[in-house]
């Protein structure tokens, strides 16, 4: 079984399921590099829970949870299988190492799992678990989650952040509306650079603290929720020992920076 990178996704509007565009062909072509995982454990930042907490469902409903969006996407489904089995696993291996981790047994996948996944594994035949973030708890409670997920990566999981690089949905929302199109603005440019340096330098010191430290680091997330889905995908792989990896590289809506990166 070969050693399996983690991955971290900028999913961006739920759209992307339906129209996908040069985002979802990366996705399609990111699944091509992979080895074929045989299960694929996400943490999505549209699950926020006090503590880790896994779906744990043998199978999870497709959960529409945004509103306002066309007819077509409220009837997309993603049938993949859950997995008991690797909720169970996860969930003992975080509390062997001092964590207070439980199963939810009837959450379903929420779009921050399957807006990509149905792009990536469209035949849905890979058992996916979710996990959630746990906001509250800040970065470096995130790598070091990551850190201790890191041996399922040896045992063919993919460990997939989905979130994204910024999120001022307050700006992309004043973007949209405006309907001409729109460059990124400076700020996303300047925090998706620091971001590239900090990864590629294997700093987690830096990502722990990125609220002081990063430029604009509040600006570009209000709330840190889209964010630490990527310290989960850091810490996964292998945090300072990961050889970080863009694989992806775009600004949608002025605010919304789609950065794919996978750590080898
Ligand atoms: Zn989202």
């Amino acid at each position: 079984m070969p050693r399996l990178p983690s991955v971290f996704i900028s999913h961006g509007s739920p759209m992307h399921a339906l129209e996908p565009g040069a985002l979802g062909a990366s996705w399609v072509a990111l699944a091509k590099t992979l080895p074929r995982p045989k299960a694929i454990l996400v943490a999505s930042a549209h699950w926020e829970a006090e503590f880790p907490t896994l779906t744990g469902a043998a199978h999870p409903d497709t959960v529409h949870d945004f509103y306002g969006f066309p007819e077509p996407l409220y009837r997309l489904r993603y049938p993949a299988p859950g997995s008991p089995e690797l909720a169970m696993r996860v969930r003992d291996l975080l509390n062997q190492l001092g964590d207070r981790a439980g199963i939810d047994g009837t959450r379903g996948f929420d779009h921050g799992a399957w807006s990509q996944l149905l792009h990536m594994y469209p035949e849905a035949d890979i058992p996916v678990v979710q996990i959630s973030v746990q906001t509250g708890l800040g970065a470096a409670h995130h790598i070091d989650l990551g850190r201790k997920l890191a041996p399922l990566r040896d045992e063919g999981v993919l460990v997939m952040g989905s979130g994204n690089l910024t999120h001022n949905l307050r700006e992309a929302f004043s973007a949209m509306r405006g309907g001409a199109p729109v460059s990124p603005l400076p700020y996303v440019r300047e925090f998706q650079q620091w971001v590239q340096v900090a990864l590629e330098a294997g700093d987690a010191q830096a990502l722990a603290d990125y609220r002081q430290r990063a430029p604009n680091a509040v600006r570009a997330h209000p709330s840190d929720e889209h964010f630490l889905p990527l310290h989960v995908a850091f810490g996964a792989g292998g945090a300072e020992a990961a050889r970080a990896e863009r694989v992806y590289e775009d600004v949608e809506l002025a605010a919304l920076a789609m950065d794919t990166w996978v750590f080898h």
